[in-house]
Protein backbone atom coordinates (compact mmCIF):
# COMPACT_ATOMS: atom_id res chain seq x y z
CA UNK A 1 0.00 0.00 0.00
CA UNK A 2 1.08 3.62 -0.65
CA UNK A 3 0.56 4.98 3.22
CA UNK A 4 -1.78 7.51 1.68
CA UNK A 5 -5.78 8.02 2.78
CA UNK A 6 -7.93 10.13 1.00
CA UNK A 7 -11.09 11.03 2.92
CA UNK A 8 -14.10 12.53 0.89
CA UNK A 9 -16.01 13.93 3.23
CA UNK A 10 -17.54 17.22 5.69
CA UNK A 11 -16.41 20.08 7.26
CA UNK A 12 -18.69 21.89 9.41
CA UNK A 13 -17.99 24.47 11.75
CA UNK A 14 -19.57 23.88 15.24
CA UNK A 15 -21.44 26.57 17.13
CA UNK A 16 -21.60 25.49 20.45
CA UNK A 17 -23.71 26.88 23.50
CA UNK A 18 -24.01 25.40 26.80
CA UNK A 19 -27.33 26.13 28.30
CA UNK A 20 -28.75 25.87 31.52
CA UNK A 21 -31.55 23.74 30.36
CA UNK A 22 -32.68 23.19 26.43
CA UNK A 23 -34.94 25.19 25.14
CA UNK A 24 -38.48 24.16 24.31
CA UNK A 25 -39.77 25.17 20.73
CA UNK A 26 -40.70 28.88 20.82
CA UNK A 27 -39.18 29.24 24.39
CA UNK A 28 -35.42 31.58 24.55
CA UNK A 29 -32.78 30.36 27.10
CA UNK A 30 -30.48 33.44 27.76
CA UNK A 31 -27.49 33.29 29.76
CA UNK A 32 -25.34 30.58 28.39
CA UNK A 33 -22.26 30.62 26.96
CA UNK A 34 -20.40 30.44 23.58
CA UNK A 35 -17.34 28.55 21.46
CA UNK A 36 -16.91 27.64 18.18
CA UNK A 37 -14.74 24.48 17.36
CA UNK A 38 -13.97 22.84 13.88
CA UNK A 39 -15.69 19.68 13.46
CA UNK A 40 -17.48 17.60 10.72
CA UNK A 41 -16.57 14.08 10.17
CA UNK A 42 -14.65 14.16 7.42
CA UNK A 43 -12.31 16.97 8.62
CA UNK A 44 -12.32 14.95 12.05
CA UNK A 45 -11.34 11.82 9.98
CA UNK A 46 -8.60 13.27 8.10
CA UNK A 47 -7.19 14.81 10.84
CA UNK A 48 -6.55 11.59 12.64
CA UNK A 49 -5.54 9.80 9.68
CA UNK A 50 -2.72 12.89 9.60
CA UNK A 51 -2.45 12.06 13.45
CA UNK A 52 -1.91 8.34 13.18
CA UNK A 53 1.03 9.06 10.39
CA UNK A 54 -0.51 9.00 6.95
CA UNK A 55 -0.08 11.23 4.06
CA UNK A 56 -3.38 12.30 4.23
CA UNK A 57 -5.68 14.34 1.84
CA UNK A 58 -9.19 15.93 2.12
CA UNK A 59 -11.82 16.27 -0.33
CA UNK A 60 -15.09 17.73 0.06
CA UNK A 61 -16.13 21.20 0.42
CA UNK A 62 -16.40 24.41 2.08
CA UNK A 63 -17.86 28.30 1.88
CA UNK A 64 -16.03 31.66 0.52
CA UNK A 65 -16.26 32.75 3.87
CA UNK A 66 -14.67 33.32 7.18
CA UNK A 67 -16.04 30.10 8.83
CA UNK A 68 -13.48 28.14 6.24
CA UNK A 69 -11.22 29.67 7.82
CA UNK A 70 -11.98 28.77 11.08
CA UNK A 71 -12.52 25.43 10.39
CA UNK A 72 -9.43 24.70 8.47
CA UNK A 73 -6.34 25.21 11.21
CA UNK A 74 -6.02 22.41 12.65
CA UNK A 75 -6.29 20.31 9.41
CA UNK A 76 -3.24 22.89 7.90
CA UNK A 77 -1.18 22.48 11.11
CA UNK A 78 -1.32 18.50 10.72
CA UNK A 79 -0.15 18.66 7.01
CA UNK A 80 -3.41 17.46 5.59
CA UNK A 81 -3.32 18.08 1.68
CA UNK A 82 -6.50 20.49 1.26
CA UNK A 83 -5.73 20.87 -2.81
CA UNK A 84 -9.39 18.61 -3.33
CA UNK A 85 -11.15 21.01 -0.70
CA UNK A 86 -13.22 23.21 -3.22
CA UNK A 87 -14.48 26.75 -2.45
CA UNK A 88 -17.77 27.18 -3.30
CA UNK A 89 -20.21 30.15 -2.90
CA UNK A 90 -22.68 28.24 -0.87
CA UNK A 91 -21.81 28.76 3.16
CA UNK A 92 -19.45 26.34 4.88
CA UNK A 93 -21.42 23.82 6.97
CA UNK A 94 -22.04 24.33 10.34
CA UNK A 95 -23.54 22.42 13.17
CA UNK A 96 -26.06 24.26 15.91
CA UNK A 97 -25.41 22.61 18.95
CA UNK A 98 -27.10 23.06 22.75
CA UNK A 99 -25.44 21.08 25.31
CA UNK A 100 -27.39 21.62 28.92
CA UNK A 101 -25.93 21.44 31.98
CA UNK A 102 -26.86 17.65 32.23
CA UNK A 103 -25.11 17.10 29.09
CA UNK A 104 -28.17 16.11 26.81
CA UNK A 105 -27.74 18.13 23.86
CA UNK A 106 -29.47 19.44 20.63
CA UNK A 107 -28.31 19.75 17.33
CA UNK A 108 -28.78 20.92 13.90
CA UNK A 109 -26.73 20.65 10.97
CA UNK A 110 -27.20 23.47 7.94
CA UNK A 111 -25.20 21.21 5.48
CA UNK A 112 -23.99 24.05 3.10
CA UNK A 113 -21.41 23.84 1.02
CA UNK A 114 -20.91 19.78 2.21
CA UNK A 115 -24.02 18.71 0.19
CA UNK A 116 -23.79 21.65 -2.65
CA UNK A 117 -20.66 19.86 -3.81
CA UNK A 118 -21.87 18.12 -7.28
CA UNK A 119 -20.32 15.67 -9.17
CA UNK A 120 -19.20 17.83 -11.98
CA UNK A 121 -17.11 19.22 -9.37
CA UNK A 122 -15.11 16.03 -8.51
CA UNK A 123 -13.92 15.49 -12.34
CA UNK A 124 -10.53 15.82 -11.32
CA UNK A 125 -10.82 12.71 -8.41
CA UNK A 126 -8.35 10.27 -9.61
CA UNK A 127 -8.33 7.66 -7.02
CA UNK A 128 -5.20 5.24 -7.74
CA UNK A 129 -4.85 1.51 -6.84
CA UNK A 130 -2.82 0.89 -3.24
CA UNK A 131 -4.35 4.09 -1.29
CA UNK A 132 -7.51 3.92 1.02
CA UNK A 133 -10.51 5.86 0.54
CA UNK A 134 -12.42 6.97 3.73
CA UNK A 135 -15.94 8.48 3.93
CA UNK A 136 -18.95 8.87 6.03
CA UNK A 137 -22.45 10.13 5.53
CA UNK A 138 -22.64 13.20 5.88
CA UNK A 139 -22.04 14.33 2.10
CA UNK A 140 -24.69 14.10 -0.61
CA UNK A 141 -25.46 10.45 -0.50
CA UNK A 142 -25.49 10.42 -4.67
CA UNK A 143 -22.00 11.97 -4.79
CA UNK A 144 -20.80 9.56 -2.40
CA UNK A 145 -21.85 6.40 -3.79
CA UNK A 146 -20.04 7.57 -7.27
CA UNK A 147 -16.83 8.44 -5.26
CA UNK A 148 -16.91 4.94 -3.55
CA UNK A 149 -17.67 3.25 -6.88
CA UNK A 150 -14.52 5.10 -8.49
CA UNK A 151 -11.78 4.60 -6.27
CA UNK A 152 -12.99 1.03 -5.93
CA UNK A 153 -13.17 0.52 -9.61
CA UNK A 154 -9.20 2.21 -9.39
CA UNK A 155 -8.44 -0.81 -6.89
CA UNK A 156 -8.21 1.84 -3.82
CA UNK A 157 -9.43 0.18 -0.63
CA UNK A 158 -13.11 1.93 0.60
CA UNK A 159 -13.65 2.23 4.12
CA UNK A 160 -17.07 3.62 4.77
CA UNK A 161 -17.90 4.70 8.18
CA UNK A 162 -22.30 4.67 8.32
CA UNK A 163 -22.68 8.17 10.27
CA UNK A 164 -24.80 9.65 10.89
CA UNK A 165 -27.03 6.56 9.86
CA UNK A 166 -28.87 7.22 6.67
CA UNK A 167 -30.81 4.39 5.39
CA UNK A 168 -30.23 4.90 1.66
CA UNK A 169 -26.60 4.04 2.02
CA UNK A 170 -28.08 0.63 2.39
CA UNK A 171 -28.09 0.78 -1.55
CA UNK A 172 -24.42 1.21 -1.63
CA UNK A 173 -22.87 -0.76 0.47
CA UNK A 174 -21.48 -3.25 -1.65
CA UNK A 175 -18.97 -0.67 -3.30
CA UNK A 176 -17.16 -1.02 0.48
CA UNK A 177 -14.39 -3.13 1.58
CA UNK A 178 -14.61 -2.66 5.33
CA UNK A 179 -17.64 -1.09 7.04
CA UNK A 180 -17.48 1.04 10.26
CA UNK A 181 -20.26 1.35 12.55
CA UNK A 182 -21.21 1.92 16.27
CA UNK A 183 -23.81 0.40 18.59
CA UNK A 184 -26.48 2.36 17.40
CA UNK A 185 -25.67 2.27 13.49
CA UNK A 186 -25.39 -1.56 13.07
CA UNK A 187 -28.92 -1.70 14.67
CA UNK A 188 -30.25 0.65 12.55
CA UNK A 189 -28.42 -1.06 9.27
CA UNK A 190 -30.11 -4.49 10.01
CA UNK A 191 -33.53 -4.14 9.52
CA UNK A 192 -32.29 -2.28 5.57
CA UNK A 193 -30.60 -6.05 5.15
CA UNK A 194 -33.54 -7.76 6.16
CA UNK A 195 -31.76 -8.76 9.61
CA UNK A 196 -33.91 -9.17 12.72
CA UNK A 197 -32.89 -7.93 16.27
CA UNK A 198 -29.97 -9.70 17.39
CA UNK A 199 -26.41 -9.42 19.46
CA UNK A 200 -23.55 -7.25 17.94
CA UNK A 201 -21.43 -10.59 17.54
CA UNK A 202 -24.12 -11.89 15.41
CA UNK A 203 -25.06 -8.52 13.65
CA UNK A 204 -21.68 -8.17 12.11
CA UNK A 205 -21.07 -11.79 11.31
CA UNK A 206 -24.72 -11.34 9.52
CA UNK A 207 -23.94 -7.89 8.11
CA UNK A 208 -20.13 -9.28 6.30
CA UNK A 209 -22.12 -12.01 4.67
CA UNK A 210 -25.20 -9.64 3.66
CA UNK A 211 -22.50 -7.57 1.82
CA UNK A 212 -19.40 -9.14 1.49
CA UNK A 213 -17.78 -6.22 3.40
CA UNK A 214 -15.33 -6.65 6.29
CA UNK A 215 -17.56 -5.13 9.59
CA UNK A 216 -16.64 -3.53 12.50
CA UNK A 217 -19.07 -2.40 14.87
CA UNK A 218 -17.65 0.17 18.03
CA UNK A 219 -19.13 -0.62 21.57
CA UNK A 220 -18.23 2.69 23.30
CA UNK A 221 -17.01 1.83 26.57
CA UNK A 222 -17.40 -1.90 26.05
CA UNK A 223 -14.73 -1.96 23.10
CA UNK A 224 -15.77 -3.92 19.12
CA UNK A 225 -16.50 -6.76 17.62
CA UNK A 226 -14.94 -7.00 14.22
CA UNK A 227 -15.73 -10.05 11.33
CA UNK A 228 -12.77 -9.40 9.11
CA UNK A 229 -11.90 -12.15 6.30
CA UNK A 230 -15.29 -14.22 7.30
CA UNK A 231 -13.31 -14.68 10.69
CA UNK A 232 -15.36 -13.23 13.78
CA UNK A 233 -12.93 -11.17 16.61
CA UNK A 234 -13.69 -9.27 19.80
CA UNK A 235 -11.27 -6.44 21.56
CA UNK A 236 -12.43 -4.79 25.06
CA UNK A 237 -11.69 -0.81 25.20
CA UNK A 238 -8.91 0.66 26.96
CA UNK A 239 -9.57 1.16 30.50
CA UNK A 240 -9.31 5.18 30.53
CA UNK A 241 -11.29 7.66 32.79
CA UNK A 242 -13.81 9.31 30.24
CA UNK A 243 -14.66 12.99 30.39
CA UNK A 244 -15.85 13.73 27.00
CA UNK A 245 -16.91 10.73 23.78
CA UNK A 246 -17.22 13.47 21.58
CA UNK A 247 -15.28 12.24 18.68
CA UNK A 248 -14.00 8.94 19.79
CA UNK A 249 -15.53 7.26 16.56
CA UNK A 250 -13.86 9.54 14.30
CA UNK A 251 -10.19 9.25 15.92
CA UNK A 252 -11.25 5.19 15.86
CA UNK A 253 -11.88 5.39 11.98
CA UNK A 254 -9.23 7.91 11.24
CA UNK A 255 -6.12 5.51 13.12
CA UNK A 256 -7.63 2.50 11.64
CA UNK A 257 -7.91 4.04 7.92
CA UNK A 258 -3.93 5.35 8.69
CA UNK A 259 -2.82 1.62 9.67
CA UNK A 260 -4.40 0.14 6.42
CA UNK A 261 -3.06 2.76 3.88
CA UNK A 262 0.35 1.17 5.96
CA UNK A 263 -0.23 -2.42 6.01
CA UNK A 264 -3.16 -3.48 3.46
CA UNK A 265 -5.63 -4.62 5.50
CA UNK A 266 -7.63 -4.70 8.81
CA UNK A 267 -5.62 -6.52 11.50
CA UNK A 268 -5.84 -7.08 14.77
CA UNK A 269 -2.76 -4.52 15.64
CA UNK A 270 -4.73 -2.01 14.04
CA UNK A 271 -8.06 -2.49 15.75
CA UNK A 272 -6.00 -2.23 18.98
CA UNK A 273 -4.15 1.07 17.94
CA UNK A 274 -7.81 2.33 16.41
CA UNK A 275 -9.58 1.56 19.89
CA UNK A 276 -6.43 3.46 21.83
CA UNK A 277 -6.93 6.57 19.83
CA UNK A 278 -10.54 6.44 20.70
CA UNK A 279 -10.63 6.18 23.64
CA UNK A 280 -7.61 8.66 24.55
CA UNK A 281 -9.74 11.09 22.51
CA UNK A 282 -12.29 10.11 25.20
CA UNK A 283 -10.12 11.88 28.17
CA UNK A 284 -10.42 15.52 26.42
CA UNK A 285 -12.84 17.91 25.33
CA UNK A 286 -13.73 18.72 22.01
CA UNK A 287 -13.49 16.82 18.80
CA UNK A 288 -10.80 17.72 16.85
CA UNK A 289 -8.48 19.13 19.72
CA UNK A 290 -9.09 15.94 21.48
CA UNK A 291 -7.51 13.71 18.65
CA UNK A 292 -4.48 12.00 19.62
CA UNK A 293 -0.81 11.49 17.87
CA UNK A 294 0.51 8.63 16.99
CA UNK A 295 3.19 8.84 19.61
CA UNK A 296 -0.01 9.43 22.30
CA UNK A 297 -1.02 6.33 21.41
CA UNK A 298 1.72 4.17 21.11
CA UNK A 299 2.60 5.01 24.63
CA UNK A 300 -0.92 4.18 26.07
CA UNK A 301 -0.16 1.11 24.42
CA UNK A 302 3.48 0.59 25.79
P1 LIG B 1 -18.95 6.66 18.26
O1 LIG B 1 -18.19 7.83 18.81
O2 LIG B 1 -18.98 6.63 16.75
O3 LIG B 1 -20.30 6.45 18.89
P2 LIG B 1 -17.88 4.58 20.00
O4 LIG B 1 -18.51 5.31 21.15
O5 LIG B 1 -18.28 3.16 19.79
O6 LIG B 1 -18.06 5.36 18.61
O7 LIG B 1 -16.30 4.66 20.23
C1 LIG B 1 -15.34 4.23 19.29
C2 LIG B 1 -14.21 3.52 20.00
O8 LIG B 1 -13.57 4.42 20.94
C3 LIG B 1 -14.65 2.31 20.86
O9 LIG B 1 -14.64 1.12 20.10
C4 LIG B 1 -13.58 2.28 21.95
O10 LIG B 1 -12.43 1.59 21.51
C5 LIG B 1 -13.24 3.76 22.14
N1 LIG B 1 -14.06 4.29 23.26
C6 LIG B 1 -15.24 4.95 23.19
N2 LIG B 1 -15.71 5.26 24.42
C7 LIG B 1 -14.80 4.78 25.30
C8 LIG B 1 -14.67 4.78 26.73
N3 LIG B 1 -15.61 5.34 27.51
N4 LIG B 1 -13.58 4.20 27.27
C9 LIG B 1 -12.62 3.64 26.50
N5 LIG B 1 -12.66 3.62 25.14
C10 LIG B 1 -13.74 4.16 24.55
Amino acid sequence: MSGRVTVFGSVNLDLIAHVRHLPNPGETVTGGSFLSAPGGKGANQALAAARAGANTALLGAVGSDTFAEQALPLLKEAGVDLAGLLRLETPTGTALILVEQSGENLIAVASGANYALSLGALDGFKPSSGTVLLSQLEMDLAVTAVVLARAKAAGAMVMLNLAPFRSEAADFLSEADVLLLNQGEAQALAPCLGLTAQSENHLCASISEATGSDVVITLGAMGLVAQIDGCPFALPSVEVTAIDTVGAGDAFCGFLAAHVARHGRVDEAGLRLAAAAGALTCTRQGAQTAIPTRLEVMALLG
